[in-house]
């Protein structure tokens, strides 16, 4: 299973991820990015959102092949390499 989260501690509260893509992220009380949808994880709007963070706070873990990387270069930002830290986000 793929999981979306954003790393709080490089969030700058920019507000262009959840501009461009307000299925996946809204502000949360701090006015930091959070995520709010773990669904539809191929969507244009998340690669736009991902590509878009400019500090690279956005993180999409891997959790199989099926986020095949040729045809979403928001996947790559990641490459499998960080560990993510929200397991609150798996149900
Ligand atoms: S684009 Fe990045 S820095 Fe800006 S609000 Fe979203 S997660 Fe935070």
């Amino acid at each position: 299973m793929d999981i979306l989260d954003v790393e709080k501690s490089k969030c700058i509260g920019c507000g262009a991820c959840v501009s461009i893509d307000d299925e996946h992220f809204d502000f949360d009380d701090d006015g930091l990015s959070e995520v709010i949808s773990n669904d539809n994880l191929k969507s244009e709007r998340l690669k736009d959102a991902i590509e878009s963070c400019p500090t690279n706070a956005i993180r999409l873990a891997k959790g199989d092949e099926e986020f095949d990387p040729e045809n979403n270069e928001a996947a790559d930002y990641n490459n499998g390499a960080t560990v993510m830290a929200s397991s609150n986000l798996e149900s």
